[in-house]
């Protein structure tokens, strides 16, 4: 989609550090990292969110994402200890980048919490 940033850096018109990639799925480590381990998993199709994946996505494009999501843990060390996915969605939601991407954070101890 014209005018996505997440669009451009899938198509390298905008640089990234790409961690991970398949024919389905694109990730790469967030710009601002709020643990060590910090890596935004993103279906190289654009859909704003959640919703809109619920409503337009494929099961595919699901399952690539589950896996790719694991496969970072795995690639990042993570997987043994636990890390978190979080998928914000919309405005109360904090979502600032409307091309649905899931958070995958880890590397320390995050708590219970869900909102910090
Ligand atoms: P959200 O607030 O859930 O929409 O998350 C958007 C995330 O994208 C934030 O954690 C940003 O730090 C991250 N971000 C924004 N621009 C870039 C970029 N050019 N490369 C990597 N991550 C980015
Ligand atoms: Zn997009």
């Amino acid at each position: 989609m014209a005018d996505c940033l997440f669009c451009k850096i899938i198509a390298g018109e905008i640089p990234s550090e790409k961690v991970y990639e398949d024919d389905l799925v694109y990730a790469m480590k967030d710009i601002h990292p709020v643990a060590s381990t910090h890596v935004l998993v993103l279906p190289k199709k654009h859909y704003e969110n959640v919703l809109d994946f619920a409503r337009n996505g494929d099961a595919a494009t699901a399952l690539a994402l589950n896996k790719a999501i694991a496969a970072v843990a795995e690639a990042a060390g993570v997987a043994e200890k636990g890390f978190r996915v979080v998928a914000n969605c919309g405005e109360h939601g904090g979502q600032t980048v409307p091309h649905l991407h899931y958070h995958v954070i880890g590397g320390r101890n995050l708590g219970e919490k869900m909102v910090f």
